[in-house]
């Protein structure tokens, strides 16, 4: 595994963990069904392929493996988005999305996994569901 893996493996884990409840259950960002963290994946709003956005929890979020297929899979999102947080962080997304950010390199790299993996110690602490 190399390092932009591993950070995609600690944040796809941190934004669904640290949206679930005590008992595990976090809300599909989708269709608003709760299932267990483990069990959905982690949605990107504005693709991978941007860096700026690649592991900001902003843009991260829990959804089923089958929402997250579906050809309406972004209406969705974006829908809940606005409902959840409004105009103004969906545009914001979408701007910063466009502007061009280099790939890290593997000071930063390491920087992202240092941060998610103290993210997802606090979180494991906090609740028992690491
Ligand atoms: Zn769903």
């Amino acid at each position: 595994m190399n390092l932009i893996q591993l950070a995609d493996t600690l944040f796809s884990r941190y934004a669904r963990i640290s949206r679930a409840d005590k008992t595990g259950g976090a809300k599909c960002i989708c269709c608003g069904k709760p299932d267990h963290w483990s069990t959905l994946d982690c949605a990107h709003f504005v693709g991978r392929s941007c860096m700026a956005l690649r592991w900001s929890i902003d843009n991260g979020w829990p959804c089923h493996r089958t929402c997250h297929d579906a050809p309406e899979h972004l209406v969705k999102y974006e829908r809940a988005l606005l409902a959840a947080y409004g105009q103004d962080f969906v545009e914001d997304l979408k701007w910063r999305g466009k502007r061009y950010q280099k790939a890290p390199n593997e000071e930063e790299l390491t920087q992202i996994i240092n941060q998610l993996t103290f993210k997802l110690t606090v979180y494991a602490n906090k609740k028992s569901i690491g």
